[in-house]
């Protein structure tokens, strides 16, 4: 096999030494601007040194919306965000775990062999010639290498190719992708020099490219250049958690504690939720200090999860541990612990707080939710006022319920069980208990097709009062109505997590309450089998979230590799008491 002469192809950085900024480039590196499809994209930059201030507007189309972009930015990088209360968060996290070690095989799934090696040109021709039917080719190549992870000289002998063909340019989606690869490896030399080019080029990049950047060089002694392009990105759109983490990891791993809170604070500012990498690494940087007001911003953090009832991972919970127990002078202990029925800890023997809503408390969600969840929220505006006010007379004109069933979600539990058997099955047993109950349901369960027999649907409505909507409509709303409207007492049942509602609520209170009540009032299954008795899910008589009295903290934490679903909380627990 032959290979490229060593000075032809060192890599990026030589060809960057063969062109300097504010001269023109040479034939090879000319490629690597004069793509069609970057000008199509971004204005083109004289050059000039000094212009990098100025910022052309991006045509339309380039940037494509906040949503967009955020989700451009997590396509680079799939292992950072996923929304903390989400169904599956826990099976993502294990799947996870096993992704980064990578095939010992070059074969990948779709049977595309990897050369292992640098090929030369003849070579590439060759296995270019072997995959004709790509269009194209490089790109397609340079994605395959990587998903592969593969060695970077591999990727670079199939860049030093394509510069060198005549009919081909070094495209920017290909510097991009090949930045990607860069930027997985940690091969920050490379990242800087592929910085420079892309700089000494294009007045912006797309968010997609800022990140990549961004990510790469808050590792590198080049970190600061990361917090100038968060301000770049700034001008399209608001930055990502990711972008953020980045920074201020890039901050606190050069010692710059008062810049790290400040982008902590700022990304707060919008709503941003840090990751638990980023606040580990605050615990982490802070451990033994004697700061007092270091220490009063990570109980802050403590704070911010209890007050967004996030639950936070092991290796988090670790570090807040590490870090209690570093506190000159404190005498913290941490202990990892359950939790027992009475609510008692099992290590410090306190009671955590419970569960149960005040008459106040209750009636005080009671009202927002009305006001904003069901009067004023759009759920409601998939129905019709018509529709809302037969359903609030149909709910007045009942006593109160004391179990109201979500029909369609509890029936699509078994998916291999006919619907209406499932639905008449877990009916029939409540109405055994003599517990008053209300179905809602669709109207399209009533047309009698092969998973909604007539007989059964008929079967229901004798034991259970049932209210069926549009097909349009949203139950979620119907659901929390009747429950509260009931009172106190009430329970519903769903698998649903009631997120979207959870989002309407104005405020952390509200939240805070929506939440304590939502896990003392929804049965969720345990399991469940056609013709077996049903068994819910425990309702506790604790509340799971992080807590404190002052000379103890309660955190609840989410172990490795144990899923919990998205109506469960964690039954872990870090204790932490003060030795006296
Ligand atoms: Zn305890």
């Amino acid at each position: 096999m032959t290979f490229f002469p060593a000075p032809y192809w060192q890599g990026l950085r030589v060809l960057c030494a063969l062109a300097p900024r504010g001269r023109p480039p040479p034939p090879l590196f000319s490629r690597f601007y004069s793509s069609k499809e970057v000008r199509g994209a971004f204005p083109t930059a004289t050059s000039s040194p000094d212009n990098g201030k100025t910022v052309s507007p991006l045509p339309s189309g380039a940037n494509s919306g906040k949503t967009g972009e955020r989700k451009g930015g997590g396509k680079h990088h799939p292992s950072v965000s996923h929304p903390l209360f989400s169904a599956g968060a826990a099976k993502s996290r294990s799947r996870k775990l096993g992704q980064d070690q990578g095939p010992a095989s070059v074969f990948l799934e779709d049977s595309v062999l990897l050369p292992a090696k640098p090929l030369n040109s003849e070579e590439w021709e060759k296995m270019k010639d072997t995959w004709k039917t790509q269009k194209n080719f490089e790109n397609w190549m340079m994605k395959k290498m990587i998903k592969n992870n593969s060695p970077l000289d591999v990727a670079k002998s199939l860049l030093a190719w394509v510069a060198k063909r005549n009919s081909s340019e070094l495209g920017y989606s290909l510097l991009i992708h090949y930045l990607t690869l860069c930027v997985h490896q940690k091969q920050t030399a490379e990242v800087i020099d592929l910085y420079e080019i892309l700089r000494a080029r294009y007045r912006c990049l797309e968010s997609g490219a800022y990140t990549l950047l961004i990510r790469g060089l808050s590792h590198s002694d080049h970190w600061r250049e990361s917090l100038l392009l968060l301000e770049k990105v700034k001008k399209i759109i608001i930055p990502s958690k990711t972008n953020y983490g980045d920074c201020i990891e890039g901050a606190l791993l050069h010692q710059e504690m008062d810049l790290a809170w400040d982008l902590y604070q700022e990304m707060l500012g919008y709503s941003l939720t840090p990751s638990w990498s980023t606040l580990r690494l605050f615990f982490e940087t802070g451990k033994g200090s004697n700061d007092g007001q270091l220490k009063d911003k990570l109980l802050d953090i403590l704070v911010y999860l209890r007050d967004h009832q996030m639950y936070p991972e092991e290796s988090f919970v670790q570090s807040v541990k590490t870090w209690f127990e570093s506190i000159p002078g404190e005498r913290w202990k941490g202990q990892f612990t359950t939790v027992q029925k009475s609510g008692r800890c099992s290590a410090c023997g306190k009671n955590l707080e419970s569960l149960h809503l005040s008459p106040e408390e209750y009636d005080f969600l009671k009202e927002k939710i009305m006001k904003d969840v069901i009067e004023g929220s759009d759920q409601f505006r998939k129905t019709s006022p018509e529709e809302l006010e037969k359903y609030k007379d149909f709910v007045k004109r009942h006593p109160p319920f004391d179990i109201v069933i979500d029909g369609l979600n509890v029936a699509n539990m078994k998916s291999k069980v006919r619907q209406s058997l499932t639905l008449l099955n877990v009916v029939t047993q409540l109405a055994q208990k003599n517990l008053k109950l209300l179905v809602l349901g669709r109207k399209h369960m009533l047309y009698g097709t092969a998973s909604w027999r007539k007989q059964e649907m008929e079967a229901v409505q004798k034991n259970a009062a049932c209210f069926f909507t549009e097909n349009t409509s949203e139950d979620d709303p119907f659901l929390l109505y009747a429950t509260l409207h009931s009172g106190n007492h009430c329970k519903f049942v769903t698998q649903d997590l009631l997120r979207d509602h959870k989002a309407c609520l104005p405020d952390a209170l509200t939240r805070r309450l929506f939440f304590k009540w939502q896990q003392g009032h929804q049965l969720a299954f345990s399991s469940y089998s056609a013709g077996n008795r049903i068994v819910f899910q425990p309702v506790l008589s604790y509340d799971t979230l992080v807590q404190t009295t002052g000379d103890s903290w309660h955190i609840p934490y989410d172990e490795n590799l144990v899923e919990r679903y998205s109506y469960e909380v964690p039954t872990k627990w870090l204790c932490l008491c003060r030795e006296h």
